[in-house]
This record gives C-alpha cells, sequence and structure tokens, in this order.
C-alpha cells in the first residue's frame, strides 16, 4: 500500500519560513503514478490517513521528558521550531525567516510533524499486516534525544519501532537508511538498544558529518556515533555505492531475523536532487533503481515486512526515482 496524507496542507511558508520553494515531492510522485490509474477511479494501491498520532508516552519512548515537554508548551515549542529549522543566528538574526508574513504560528508546524510520526505509525502496523507499506511522508532521522536537528523535530522512525514493542506487536526491527544525509538520530538513539539494529549508507564527509565533532556546551556531537553498519561514501565514489550496501546487507543478514524493517528511502542520492549539501552523492536514475531493487529482493527473499518512509528529496526532479520504484511495485502487484 502506498500512504499519502491528504489533511496536510500547512507549509513553511505559511510560518514565515523562507526554504527555497521547491514543487512539493510527493505530490509530483502521486501525480505520476496517478497514470496508472483510470479517471475516476480511487487507486486501489493508495490508503489515507487513519487518526493515528502520537501520544506523550509514545513521544517519550525516543526523547527525552524534558524535551517532550517543551513540545508540549505552547511557547517553548515555537523556540525548538526555530532550533530545528535553524532560524535565528548565534547573533540574534533572523536566517531564512520573517515572521511579518506569517499567517500561522510557528508552533503550529510542531502538530503538524506530529502527524507526521502519526502516519509513519500508520504506515509500520499496515506493513505488518500486509508486508509492504510506502509513506509519501516522513523519516525524520535527524531527530536527537533531546533536540530536533536537520528540519526534524522528532524521531518518527524510533517512536514507531518502540511503540509498537510497547504494544508486543514486535519485539525486533532493522532500520535501513539509504538517504544521502546519515541517520544520525536514529543511530544515536538506538546505540544502546539492541533490539533495533541500524544500516545508514550516506555521504561520509557532508552534513551531518561535516559538523565538528564537539558540540558548542562541550559535550560529543551524537551525530558521530555510528549506526551498527556505518557505510559512508565519499566525493567520487558513486560507482561503488551499490556495491557498498550489498556488503552492508551481507552484514544485516548475520543479526537474527526482525519482526519489522523500517526503510528510510531517501531520494536525495539521486544525482538531480538540487539540495547543495546532497551535491557529493550523485547517482543516477539506474543506480537508485539498482540500490531500491537490490534490497527490496533482499526483504523479499526472507519475507519480512517493510515499512518505507520517504524521508528526503529536493528539487524540480526529485520524484523520479520514488515514482520509478512504485510504478514497479504497482506492476508488479505488490503494493
Ligand atoms: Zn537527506
Amino acid at each position: 500500500m502506498i500512504l499519502v496524507n491528504t489533511r496536510d496542507t500547512l507549509t513553511l511558508a505559511d510560518c514565515g519560513i523562507l526554504v527555497p520553494v521547491m514543487p512539493k515531492t510527493t505530490d509530483l510522485v502521486l501525480r505520476h503514478l496517478a497514470d496508472n490509474t483510470r479517471e475516476g477511479e480511487r487507486p486501489v494501491w493508495m490508503i489515507g490517513r487513519d487518526e493515528t498520532k502520537p501520544t506523550r508516552s509514545d513521544l517519550e519512548r525516543a526523547h527525552s521528558p524534558e524535551y517532550v515537554a517543551r513540545l508540549l508548551d505552547p511557547y517553548a515549542r515555537e523556540r525548538e521550531i526555530e532550533r530545528t529549522f535553524e532560524l535565528i543566528t548565534e547573533e540574534g538574526d533572523y536566517h531564512r525567516y520573517d515572521p511579518s508574513s506569517a499567517t500561522r504560528r510557528l508552533g503550529e508546524l510542531v502538530d503538524k510533524l506530529f502527524d507526521v510520526c502519526g502516519g509513519s505509525m500508520q504506515c509500520m502496523r499496515r506493513a505488518l499486516s500486509r508486508g509492504f507499506c510506502f509513506f509519501l511522508g516522513g523519516g525524520m532521522h535527524h531527530g536527537q534525544y533531546d533536540y530536533g536537528s536537520g528540519f526534524c523535530l522528532i524521531n518518527d522512525i524510533v517512536i514507531g519501532i518502540r511503540s509498537l514493542q510497547a504494544t508486543g506487536l514486535i519485539r525486533t526491527a532493522w532500520v535501513i537508511d539509504t538517504d544521502a544525509h546519515k541517520g544520525d538520530g536514529t543511530a544515536a538513539l538506538c546505540a544502546d538498544d539492541e533490539s533495533i539494529i541500524t544500516l545508514s549508507i550516506h555521504m561520509g564527509d557532508s552534513w551531518p558529518l561535516s559538523e565538528p565533532r564537539t558540540r558548542s556546551d562541550g559535550r560529543p556531537n551524537p551525530s558521530f556515533v555510528p549506526s551498527d553498519i556505518e557505510i559512508p561514501v565519499y566525493d567520487g565514489e558513486n560507482d561503488a555505492y551499490v556495491e557498498k550496501l550489498a556488503n552492508g546487507l551481507e552484514q544485516l543478514d548475520a543479526f537474527p531475523r526482525p519482526d519489522l524493517v523500517v526503510s528510510v528511502y531517501g531520494a536525495d542520492p539521486y544525482e538531480h536532487d538540487e539540495l547543495p549539501s546532497t551535491a557529493t552523492l550523485r547517482l543516477t536514475l539506474e543506480q537508485m533503481a539498482e540500490r531500491d531493487e537490490l534490497i527490496r529482493q533482499f526483504l523479499r527473499e526472507r519475507e519480512l515486512p517493510a515499512a518505507y518512509l520517504h524521508s528526503g528529496g529536493y528539487g524540480h526532479r526529485a520524484w523520479e526515482p520514488t515514482a520509478a520504484f512504485l510504478r514497479r511495485r504497482i506492476a508488479e502487484a505488490s503494493v
């Protein structure tokens, strides 16, 4: 199934956040997939959002109680959005932020991101019952224990997995993160958690790994906590990507089979991605397809239920790898 959040209307611009406007990747994916559906017919492979939302306890399964309290506080939550989206500089100036152009309160973004997390939780449940579900949203893998980072206020991956564990539906999970940026929040949150095995293949020398190893408060930067299987890909290594991933999957195979796999998809390793920080990884559409089919095949051979979360993908052509991947799933009727 492909899960789509049709209620999602709040934009960053509504809140005065001036991230360069780019077409919304998920809308473009859907428009493209609609070609596979007769006019006027609801696509059989598509489901909408239900009412699933993370509770306070769900949030506290991944984040500190103090941080969760700040996210639930109507004033403190605005400060956390400012930090996560880097809206205020150290000198106190606005950075890509113009409150005077906002028509909605900054804090409303928190509710939107909680709703995204609910989508990821719904996707994981659906994957357990159907074997496969792809959520055109979610994958906020930079969310750390007590702060948000890289536009990821909370870590929906860890929240979703631990909430399923708490209800007894699963005991163990693997996270396969193929977004161009390292899944640093997930790695740090799961470092001492043997029930969640993390694999991340990512740019070895770009954000967040281009940050200092020590934070301004003197504490080590958690972005450098390694995933269980950590696969850095350096500038110029595009042609080695698929082989590196295959080696990583082989290592993953040595761990006991999990009850659920969460795939943090990431369309941003694609060569036409427009986010400047993805410039060192440039996979062709064919290489993206090789990546995606390698993982899909690996999961199918082991009959592992897989919840895919979209995560990154920026610019006018970012929809292409995702649409191609989903078109192949629809064609083989495995959605
Ligand atoms: Zn990314």
